[in-house]
C-alpha cells in the first residue's frame, strides 16, 4: 500500500488504483500449490466524486469508486478482491478534511 502511494506520486495520480492481488490463489499459497488463476471480472460502482486542486493548486483525484474483482483458481477456489482509487496525498488511507 505504501509502495503504491510512492508511485502514484512520481507517476499518474489520474490511474492509480490499489490492487492488493498479486496474481496468486491466496488459498493455493497457504497450501504451497500451484494453481492457475482466471477471472478479473470485475464491477465497479458508480459513486460520484470530484476532483479538485487544493489551496496550494495541487491536483487531486479522490475516486471513492470501488472495484470488485472475481477470481477463481485451477484448485476451485474462488475470492473477491476489492480495489479503490487513491491520490498522491495518500487519500484515501491518509484522510484530511479541509
Ligand atoms: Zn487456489
Ligand atoms: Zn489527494
Amino acid at each position: 500500500m505504501k509502495l503504491l502511494i510512492a508511485l502514484s506520486v512520481v507517476g499518474l495520480c489520474l490511474t492509480s488504483a490499489a490492487q492488493s492481488f498479486d496474481g496468486f490463489c491466496p488459498e493455493c499459497k497457504v497450501e504451497g500449490l500451484w494453481s492457475t488463476v482466471y477471472g478479473g471480472a470485475g464491477e465497479i460502482t458508480a459513486a460520484y466524486y470530484r476532483s479538485f486542486y487544493d489551496d496550494d493548486g495541487r491536483y487531486h483525484h479522490h475516486d471513492g469508486n470501488t472495484m470488485t474483482s472475481y477470481y477463481e483458481c485451477s484448485q476451485g477456489h474462488s475470492w473477491i478482491e476489492y480495489s479503490t482509487g487513491s491520490c498522491w496525498c495518500g487519500w484515501p488511507d491518509n484522510e484530511t478534511t479541509n
